[in-house]
């Protein structure tokens, strides 16, 4: 605390990242990441575009990197497009230009830790709303009035995917409020809400590329929707810093939409890691909520998670364990390489065993 804080400082909680421990030889599970990597058609493109032409300011509009994502997608044009220096800095301009309003927003008590922070330095009211027994997502719970509703599908740290007429039925129950869909995981087996903007003018979808496609290092995110919600988003953009993305992360974000190739191998190998060890957990005892994601959320029932935890980080795996209600006996493991879930694996058995 410092007496030339503001009081807007003093005020703020800021939000915890998962950490990234420099030591070596780390089996890392605990943030998410993509354990592939980008591919060589990235690599070639982010050395392309390290040279003289750095001298230059990047295009404040992206807009190689915003047609490439519209050409992904297919269904949606240039204007519908929408990018940031990672997923976080999108959804930070969404809350401060489209989720501030006079009703409180409405978003899951288990949910992505970075929504209440962002609450706060805007200065939004919210309320969060009870996921079911099992931590599933139910559309009846939202019919409530709202100045907006956010959550991420599939839902983080639980993996739950919501289904697409479940995202649907929330936003035709809420045709005045702006539903922000949070897809950071939906590659790994959800069913994307992208093919809904069309249809619906209130319905934001947020990719990022740190997950899917390996890019969590060059901080890039994006949003989809309606061009009016993007017209707004701009306004904030463009009053905060018309340049959120450097050259180097527009040429290398840009192969990366383009590279399908990469993409889908990675992405099917992950989801193939995680079956097997879903099974391999379950074998031990655990119960694992059904995953969407690249991650999986597990208990035993027998075991406490954060000795657990804490047992694997002697071992050095490290994996995510969040103190909080109804969720502090489980834990958040990232699926890694078939080898690191191995690793994994054979350290739980010898820690339950022990
Ligand atoms: C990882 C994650 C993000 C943020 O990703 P960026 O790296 O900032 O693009 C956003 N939402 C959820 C739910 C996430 O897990």
């Amino acid at each position: 605390m410092s007496r030339f804080w503001s009081a807007t400082t003093r005020a703020l909680q800021p939000y915890v990242p998962g950490e990234q421990p420099k030591l070596p030889k780390l089996v890392k599970l605990n943030t998410n990441e993509n354990p592939y990597g980008p591919g060589p058609r990235v690599l070639d493109a982010l050395r392309q575009a390290t040279g003289e032409s750095l001298k230059l300011y990047p295009d404040p509009e992206s807009t190689r990197l915003r047609a490439a994502i519209a050409a992904y997608f297919g269904s949606v044009d240039l204007r519908q497009v929408f990018v940031g220096n990672g997923s976080d800095e999108v959804l930070a301009h969404t809350f401060q230009s489209l989720l501030k309003h006079e009703q409180p927003i409405l978003f899951p008590d288990i949910t992505y830790s970075f929504y209440p922070v962002y609450c706060r330095l805007y200065g939004i009211d919210y309320a969060t709303v009870p996921l079911d027994e099992q931590f599933a997502l139910r559309v009846a719970d939202y019919a409530q009035p709202n100045g907006g509703i956010i959550f991420p599908n599939p839902n983080a740290p639980t993996g739950r995917a919501l289904a697409l007429d479940q995202v649907e039925a929330l936003l035709v129950a809420n045709p005045d409020s702006v539903v922000v869909v949070d897809e950071a995981y939906i590659d790994f087996g959800g069913c994307s809400a992208v093919a809904l903007v069309n249809r619906y003018p209130n319905l934001l979808v947020v990719q990022t590329l740190s997950k899917s496609r390996s890019l969590a290092g060059l901080r890039v995110g994006f949003a989809v929707g309606h061009a009016d919600l993007i017209d707004g988003l701009n306004r904030v953009k463009n009053s905060f810093n018309s340049y959120p993305l450097d050259r180097l992360a527009q040429s290398g974000a840009t192969a990366a939409i383009e590279d399908r190739e990469w993409f889908e191998r990675t992405r099917q190998a992950v989801i193939k890691s995680r079956h097997a060890l879903v099974q391999e957990l379950a074998a031990l005892g655990f119960e694992v909520l059904p995953s969407s994601a690249n991650f999986i959320f597990a208990r035993h029932p027998q075991h406490d998670a954060e000795k657990s935890a804490l047992a694997l980080r002697q071992r050095g795996i490290i994996v995510r364990h969040f103190k909080l209600p109804r969720i502090e006996q489980f834990l958040r493991i990232t699926v890694g390489t078939d080898e690191q879930c191995a690793l994994l694996v054979a350290a739980l058995r010898e820690i339950i065993s022990a």
